[in-house]
């Protein structure tokens, strides 16, 4: 580690104590800036990467509702607004149990390098609350959701923070949230992007992250000639970013044989095909069911709870040519990353965000695979809604070819990003120096020409 490095990550972790995620994001992101700040001594001159760890606002607030049983719930609402060099803040909102300020300044850094490289004016934000939608009814959701809106209203509008889904928000919650600010504010606007289709939302914003995350896969693998045609697949999760990965994966003639949740994983040998995906959706997303009830429907896969006492993902343990890690932060340690290559695995493409803890990445930037990090494999989802915003300026609605097409594009050229800047740094085939110099270029350069705010 440079003395610089050194320096930096020890105010980084005084200043925001006990923030672990938030550290490891930094960290990664810093390593790969070394290699600009020798090339461009102003930017270390003009302390852009100090500003640039430091969010320009953090709020938060209490958000208390009423439950079904008449009790009152208090939960903890935040919004981190990052950095507003290239354009409104932009960043999803996460509602999960395990939501902390850490975990969402650690999402609204990367989501600043991530809106950078989709070539959109978007600035970074992140928000959420430790709030569980698991298990709650529709009206609980919709009594938190409002709640949460009565505070969040003020700080955010369609060009100052555009919140939109993550974790635990989908579409039920962004239609809350969206009725709510529309009564607070009395005013119809692209506030939120993640809408309904007959209420400003985009085409293809659902599919997005996944349709993207596996361009961005195919990208990489035409670099060695190779494509997803035959190729067997890993997938975890299975929420949004995790059904739609599947989606693409199966149209473009690969094989997807896992699907997860938090309390298990199922492997299928013969492939989730178009059905079986079909069955997950319902099971996911209207019944809210548990990935267990796969293998009760389809005999023929095997269901594995997780066991906590493990040290690795068994998931991570099965022979197969691509990973699409697509639940959550540090899902693949240092010995599922070694099981990964092992097993011969040519491309690890990131739907989540920062799956991979640091000793992970190692092993796949030391193995020579196909690695590519979430802020640029999963930027399709923050894109399309870029898009939305475009459309909510316009009024106007483009086809789901258009969207789609503008998506793949979208992810051709944050692949190109990442390939020329690894090659300008000196480092070709680095997928992370090549994202998070490609993406910090922009932000620095825009943030030159704003002055000292
Ligand atoms: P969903 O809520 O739709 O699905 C999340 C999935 O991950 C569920 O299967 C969930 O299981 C599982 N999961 C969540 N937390 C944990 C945990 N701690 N341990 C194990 N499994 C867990 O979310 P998304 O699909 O939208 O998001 C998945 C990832 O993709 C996140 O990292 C998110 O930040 C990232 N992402 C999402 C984008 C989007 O457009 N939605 C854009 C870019 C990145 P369970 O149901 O049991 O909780």
């Amino acid at each position: 580690m440079s003395e610089f490095v050194e320096n930096l990550m020890k105010e980084v972790k005084a200043k925001n104590p006990d923030q672990p995620e938030f550290h490891q994001a930094v960290y990664e992101v810093v390593n790969s800036l070394e290699l600009v700040l020798e090339k461009h001594p102003e930017y270390r001159q003009a302390k852009i990467v100090e500003r640039i760890v430091e969010p320009e606002r953090v709020l938060m607030f209490r958000v208390p509702w009423v439950d079904d049983k008449g009790e009152i719930q208090i939960n903890r609402g935040y919004r981190i607004e990052m950095n507003s060099a290239i354009g409104p803040y932009k960043g999803g909102l996460r509602f999960h149990p395990s939501v902390n300020l850490g975990i969402l300044k650690f999402l609204a850094f990367e989501q600043v390098f991530k809106n950078s490289l989709t070539t959109l004016p978007m600035g970074g934000g992140k928000g959420g609350s430790d709030f569980d939608p698991k298990g709650k009814s529709d009206a609980e959701v919709m009594r938190f959701c409002q709640s949460f809106m009565t505070e969040l209203f003020r700080h955010i509008g369609p060009d100052t923070d555009v919140p939109a889904g993550d974790i635990g928000v989908g579409g039920r919650e962004i239609g809350f949230l969206f009725g709510q600010y529309k009564r607070l504010r009395n005013e119809f606007t692209g506030v939120l992007t993640g809408k309904g289709l007959s209420w400003g939302g985009s085409l293809i914003r659902p599919e997005a992250t996944g349709y993207g995350s596996v361009y961005f896969a195919s990208e990489m693998l035409s670099t060695r000639g190779e494509t997803l045609e035959g190729k067997t697949c890993l997938v975890s999760g299975s929420g949004n970013v995790a059904q739609y990965t599947v989606e693409k994966i199966n149209q473009l003639g690969g094989k997807v044989v896992t699907l997860s949740d938090s309390s298990g994983y199922i492997y299928d040998e013969e492939g989730i095909d178009a059905e079986k995906l079909a069955y997950v959706m319902e099971l996911k997303n209207v019944k809210r069911g548990r990935i267990k009830e796969y293998a009760e429907k389809y005999p023929n896969a095997v269901y594995t709870p997780r066991d906590s006492n493990l040290d690795y993902n068994p998931l991570w343990n099965h022979k197969a040519d691509c990973a699409f890690p697509s639940a959550t932060q540090n899902e693949i340690n240092e010995k599922d990353a070694q099981h990964l290559v092992a097993n011969g695995v040519i491309t690890v493409t990131e739907g989540a965000n920062m799956p991979t803890t640091i000793e992970g990445v190692n092993v796949f930037l030391d193995a020579g695979i196909l690695y590519g990090p979430g802020k640029a494999a999963n930027a399709g989802g923050v894109a399309v809604s870029g898009l939305e915003m475009s459309q909510n300026s316009m009024r106007y609605s483009w086809t789901r070819e258009e969207v789609d097409a503008k998506l793949h594009n979208i992810m051709k050229s944050i692949h190109k990003t990442c390939v020329d800047a690894s090659e300008d740094y000196g480092t070709p085939g680095n997928y992370v120096n090549g994202a998070n110099i490609g993406g910090f270029l922009k932000v620095a350069n825009a943030m030159m020409d704003q002055g000292i705010v």
